[in-house]
């Protein structure tokens, strides 16, 4: 069977954690869209670590870890990172690669940082991770399939000058830059085909034959609801689907095998880059929140970069929720907010002068006020906690008014980074 781990925001929600630790009972665990530009962060017996390309599940020896199609795969990146794990005493994970994935080529990575240049202030605030140019080659069909690694050299020769043509044209009279050399990209891409040869298969095949033995797979979400192209907050958003039912694309599986999907959200609101955020909040309240969020502050786990915090956004997070075709959700970092007095929630968006519960088209995001609500806090450090039960009775409030507004049952609430910080709660809703 097929379970989801996919957020409902903004990214940054904890799918890392919670996909780390369902893991434990999986057997495979695929990425299917996004590349190296976002980070999942698991902390465990190993130590501490960001993981950008490889899914989350990559700690443990029983696990198979899958890139599916999908995946915008930078071949050099992806093999760094294997290393970064395996020297830190980690054993080799056993990695599939979808030879129908496409390759993010040195030239995506340099188009995205002369664009940014290009663009200055106006700038979409991109990790220059090479993901937009990306993504726009693979739908322009000049993207490069790992497949075609193992073609003739004639054939993959005759592309790279087809392509180089065009790129060289922009390279000059927009960016002012220097020419690509297609030999050299050959060249390139021949030192990728050594590294990823033993562990490219046709994915969506394997992942046939495992629902046939029963196994059970895991889709790794990257980012949340909020970035995904089409249903985000458009244009700053991702270039790929963050949502669930893209898995099913993005790893070659038919939708109806997911049958769970968990939904990862978080107890206050964070998000990187520029965009809309109408729950967010600024100033030294901001900062606190920042400082005391995730596990060692809320900074993100590819850029460094400060994250923008604010208060839980019950509007974007139940069309998250929505969207997602959300079955459980899991409930994070809600320990770090035992500090507050008072916790304001975001229950409605007023917009010129009306009051709405909806998620609305991005212009509107942009002259949104938050409607907030206040409820009191529970003032205790909940870290270690168990049970549902023994949570403060104010946590509990916060909890189930948070389920009650966002109509999506809470089944998960987790309480620190560990695996074995998690509380199961029954919801009504289920
Ligand atoms: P992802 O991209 O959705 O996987 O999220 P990130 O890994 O970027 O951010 C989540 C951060 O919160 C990481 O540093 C996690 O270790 C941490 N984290 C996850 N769950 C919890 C939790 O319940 N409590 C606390 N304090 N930290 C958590």
């Amino acid at each position: 069977m097929v379970k989801a781990v996919v957020g409902a925001n903004w990214g940054d929600e904890g799918k890392g954690k919670i996909t780390d630790m369902l893991a434990q009972d999986a057997d495979i665990i695929v990425r299917f869209q996004g590349g190296a530009n976002a980070g999942h962060t698991i902390k465990n017996k190993y130590g501490k670590f960001a993981l950008h390309t490889l899914p989350s599940g990559a700690f443990y020896d029983h696990t198979t870890s899958v890139i599916g199609n999908g995946v915008a795969l930078n071949i050099p990146k992806l093999f760094e990172e294997i290393k970064s794990i395996t020297d830190k005493g980690v054993p080799m994970p056993k990695i599939k690669v979808s030879e129908r994935a496409q390759i993010v080529m040195p030239y995506h990575i340099l188009f995205d940082q002369y664009e940014e240049e290009r663009l200055a202030g106006k700038s979409f605030g991109s990790t220059k991770s090479g993901i937009a140019p990306f993504y726009s080659d693979k739908f322009a069909k000049i993207g490069f399939q790992v497949c075609e690694l193992f073609n003739t050299k004639e054939a993959l020769m005759e592309k790279l000058e087809r392509v180089c043509v065009q790129k060289n044209v922009i390279l000059e009279h927009l960016y002012h830059k220097p020419a690509l050399n297609p030999e050299e990209l050959y060249k390139t891409l021949m030192e990728y085909k050594e590294m990823v040869e033993p562990y490219v298969c046709d994915v969506s095949l394997f992942l046939d034959n495992a629902l046939k033995e029963g196994k059970t797979i895991l889709m790794e979400g990257q980012l949340g609801t909020l970035k995904d192209t089409d249903h985000g907050i458009y244009p700053m958003v991702t270039s790929s689907n963050t949502i669930a039912a893209y898995s099913a694309v993005g790893a070659g599986i038919p939708p109806y095998e997911i049958k769970e999907i968990i939904t990862v959200c978080k107890a206050y609101s964070s998000a990187v880059g520029a965009g809309a955020f109408v729950s967010e909040i600024f100033g030294d309240e901001a900062d606190e929140l920042r400082n005391r969020g995730g596990d060692g502050g809320e900074y993100g786990a590819t850029t460094g970069r400060p994250r923008r915090v604010g208060w839980f956004d019950c509007v974007a997070s139940k069309y998250g929720c929505r969207l997602q075709g959300t079955t459980d959700v899991a409930f994070t970092v809600v320990d770090v907010l035992g500090y507050l007095d008072e916790i304001p929630v975001c229950v409605g968006y007023e917009i010129n002068g009306e009051v709405t519960k909806e998620f609305p088209v991005p212009y509107k995001l942009d002259i949104a006020k938050p409607v907030l609500k206040t409820l009191p806090g529970w003032k205790c450090d909940i870290s270690g906690i168990r049970e549902y039960d023994k949570l403060p009775e104010n946590c509990r409030k916060y909890i189930d008014f948070i389920e009650q507004e966002i109509g999506y049952p809470i089944t998960m609430v987790s309480n620190g980074p560990a695996r074995e910080d998690i509380i199961y709660r029954k919801s009504s809703l289920k």
